[in-house]
C-alpha cells in the first residue's frame, strides 16, 4: 500500500478507535463502577482504622487481664503470709495496707474491664460491618463489569480488529510522517489528514490559490495545507470520486 493512502486509512481507523473509546467511556456503568471504586477505596481506609482500633481494644484488654491476674496472685501471696501467723504486728500492719491497695487496684481493673469488654464488641462489630459492605459493593463491581461486557462485546470485538489493522498498516507509513501525523492529531483532536480534491482541501475547504496550488502539484504526495496546517493528501487530486 502506498503511503498517502495508508495514511488516510489510519485516519480512518483512529477516527473509528476514538468514536469506540466514547462510547465505552459513556456506557452508564462506567460512571457506576467508577463510584463502586471510589466507594471501596474510601471503605478500604476506613477499615484500617477500625482494625487498628479492634487490634489496640485487644491488647488493652489483655493487658488489663494479666494486670489482674497478677495481682490476684499478689493477694494470694499476701493472704497466705497473713494467715501462717508467723509474722510480727509491723508486717501484719504491712499487709493489711498491702490488701487494701490490692483491693482497690483490683476494682479499678475490673471497673476498666467492662469498658474495654464494651469496646472491643464494638469495634468487632464495625470490622463485620465493614467488611459485609466491602463485599457488597464488590459483587455490585463484578455485576456491573459483566453487564458492561455483554453491552460492549461488539465494540470491543471491532477495537481489537481495528488496533491489529493499525499496527499492520504502520509499516506503510516512514517515522517522519507518522511524528506530524501524532501530533496533528494532539492538535486537532482526530482530524488530522485532508486531501486535496481539485483546488479544495477536503476539511479546511479553503481554496488554494493558483500559485501555491502549482507547488503542490510538483511537490510530495503528502504535504502540509497551507491554512489549517494538517497533513494534506495531494495523491490523487484529480480523482472524481
Ligand atoms: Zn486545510
Amino acid at each position: 500500500m502506498m503511503e498517502p493512502e495508508a495514511l488516510l486509512k489510519l485516519q480512518e481507523i483512529d477516527l473509528a478507535l476514538m468514536r469506540h473509546r466514547k462510547t465505552l467511556a459513556s456506557m452508564p456503568q462506567m460512571k457506576k463502577i467508577k463510584a463502586v471504586q471510589a466507594a471501596r477505596k474510601k471503605l478500604a481506609v476506613q477499615t484500617r482504622q477500625i482494625v487498628g482500633e479492634r487490634k489496640d481494644a485487644e491488647m488493652d484488654l489483655d493487658e488489663n487481664e494479666r494486670a489482674q491476674l497478677r495481682m490476684h496472685e499478689l493477694v494470694d501471696e499476701a493472704q497466705a503470709k497473713y494467715e501462717s501467723g508467723e509474722v510480727g504486728y509491723r508486717d501484719v500492719q504491712n499487709l493489711e495496707a498491702q490488701l487494701t491497695s490490692l483491693a482497690k487496684k483490683l476494682e479499678k481493673r475490673e471497673f476498666q474491664h467492662k469498658d474495654l469488654v464494651a469496646r472491643l464488641e464494638k469495634a468487632r462489630l464495625a470490622e463485620k460491618n465493614a467488611r459485609a459492605l466491602d463485599d457488597k459493593l464488590c459483587s455490585e463491581g463484578e455485576a456491573l463489569v459483566m453487564s458492561l461486557r455483554e453491552q460492549t462485546s461488539d465494540i470491543e470485538r471491532d477495537v481489537r480488529k481495528l488496533s491489529l489493522e493499525r499496527e499492520s498498516l504502520l509499516v506503510n507509513i516512514t517515522p517522519g510522517v507518522l511524528e506530524r501525523y501524532d501530533a496533528a492529531i494532539k492538535k486537532f483532536g482526530g482530524l488530522a489528514v485532508e486531501r486535496l480534491r481539485g483546488n479544495v482541501p477536503s476539511v479546511c475547504r479553503v481554496t488554494i490559490s493558483p500559485s501555491v496550488f502549482g507547488d503542490l502539484k510538483r511537490g510530495p504526495r503528502i504535504a502540509e495545507c497551507p491554512y489549517c496546517h494538517r497533513l494534506l493528501v495531494t495523491e490523487g487530486m484529480f480523482d472524481l470520486d
